[in-house]
């Protein structure tokens, strides 16, 4: 079938943003306050990807270890401050794992993400899949969305891929790594929800104790819970608790057979935990099923090959950019079905920097990509993937998009002190 005879619509804004999680909405957050049009695309009926789908703590944030040093600001911030608004937020001191979560709810999450993309003038189209695009020489020139309307043509001068799996960039015919490549990607976990939990009870346990108990578990042969770790956290709802236990490993998790497959394979896991759960945990005895997340959590599929590739070394070295725009003290934190989750950390302390070039895909025209997606080898990648940075990704690519517009060049081009004070004005935070 030739789609193009199809086309019904056709739109047009100066910046162009797919996917709207934490890096998307956050882009076009920043591009729509920098004053130019910009259209937020988005294939589910409500913002915010992963953070509203799957999760309901943002690491990043702040860095683990003695210091508890934040590291992410700007724009992000006043999504913490309605959050709070809201009473929908609390903290979770940690030193160890990923530094101090923000835990949220996500279903008001929901409306703050709205809220602010709405306040900063930015046009959102729901419900609305990118499935093509239409290149002129190396320029996107714009994509092809398909929805309940039809197929509608949208060009941009500049386009933000923020789908997560660099769907645009693949679509362009620029280059990538992470699936397809030696090193596997990292698992995928469906998290659930549980509640009516005996608060009091539950705090008699620890995690190596409920690690414990899952051995136990599968020992007895009663039980096949794939993964003996993993966890379970108080959530900003009374007697509700959050689970990050469920693992899968699929070679490709953008074949869309291998996810679907997965999908149920979630879903059964997680009651699988569940019942787990509610026979050996104290509280949970009377604790009832929520809700699995709203689809499977990836974590890793392609990574762009950018102007810049972030590496291990980079990471666990501490290093420093000329073209800095975001600031990270993650440690690697690599789940994968055999060796379980592996933890490097940097020095106690330290941070490196995310340089503006990996945002930017090899050669390209007038693409920016934003979030798990950027140019990082497998190991950085796994440190860089927080959805703090990412939205510290997200609202650098806003504003670079919006010069790269304003002075009609690449985003190669962008003059990056610029970029870095605006960046600075916003209150971003790019010095460790
Ligand atoms: C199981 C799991 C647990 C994690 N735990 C944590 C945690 O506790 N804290 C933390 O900070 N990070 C955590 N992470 C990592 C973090 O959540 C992600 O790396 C981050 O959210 C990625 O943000 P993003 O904006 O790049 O992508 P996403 O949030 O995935 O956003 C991409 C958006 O693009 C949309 N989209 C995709 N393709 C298209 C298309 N073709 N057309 C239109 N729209 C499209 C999607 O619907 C989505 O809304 C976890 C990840 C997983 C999977």
């Amino acid at each position: 079938m030739n789609y193009e005879k199809r086309i019904t619509n056709t739109m047009r804004t100066e910046v162009l943003v797919i996917g709207a999680g934490s890096a998307g909405s956050m882009a076009a957050i920043a591009s729509g306050k920098e004053g130019r049009k910009t259209l937020l695309v988005e294939r589910y009926g409500f913002l915010g990807g992963t953070s509203t789908t799957i999760l309901d703590t943002f690491y990043g944030f702040y860095i683990p270890g003695s210091k508890n040093k934040k590291v992410v600001g700007g724009i992000p911030d006043l999504l913490l401050d309605k959050l709070k608004e809201r009473k929908s937020m609390l903290l979770r001191p940690n030193t160890y794992g990923a530094g101090t979560g923000v835990t949220y709810d996500p279903e008001i999450l929901k409306v703050v993400w709205e809220e602010l993309v709405v306040e900063a003038n930015v046009d959102i189209l729901l419900h609305s899949f990118v499935a093509d695009v239409v290149m002129e020489e190396k320029k996107v020139k714009g994509v092809i969305v398909v929805n309940k309307s039809g197929f509608t043509l949208i060009e941009a001068d500049m386009i933000i891929d923020a789908s997560g799996d660099a769907d645009v960039t693949a679509l362009a015919g620029y280059p990538y790594d992470g699936i397809g490549s030696h090193i596997p990607v990292q698992s995928l976990t469906t998290t659930f929800r549980v509640g009516n939990v005996d608060e009091q009870h539950m705090k008699t346990f620890t995690k190596n104790q409920m690690w414990e108990w899952m051995k136990e578990a599968n020992q007895s042969g009663k039980y096949h819970l794939p993964r003996e770790e993993g966890s379970v956290h108080i959530t900003t709802l009374p007697s509700v608790m959050a689970t990050n236990m469920v693992r899968l490993a699929i070679p490709d998790p953008t074949n869309i057979i291998e996810l679907s497959k997965a999908e149920i394979l979630g879903r059964r896991q997680a009651l699988e935990y569940f019942r787990f759960m509610k026979d050996y945990l104290p509280g949970y005895e009377n604790s009832v099923f929520l809700n699995f997340s709203t689809q499977i959590g990836i974590r890793e599929t392609r990574r762009i090959i950018g102007e810049y590739t972030l590496t291990k070394e980079d990471v666990l070295q501490a290093r420093k950019f000329d073209d800095a725009i975001v600031l990270c003290g993650a440690p690697i934190e690599d789940h994968h079905n055999q060796a379980g989750t592996k933890w490097e950390y940097l020095e106690d302390g330290e941070t490196y920097q995310v340089p503006y070039r990996s945002l930017i895909p090899k050669d390209s025209v007038n693409l920016l990509v934003a979030g798990r997606c950027l140019s990082a080898t497998h190991d950085a990648h796994a440190s860089v993937r927080s959805m703090g940075q990412c939205m510290g990704m997200g609202q650098a690519a806003g504003i670079a998009a919006s010069l790269a517009v304003e002075n009609q060049c690449r985003p190669i081009d962008v003059n990056v002190e610029m970029l870095q004070q605006k960046l600075r004005s916003y209150g971003a935070i790019l010095e460790g």
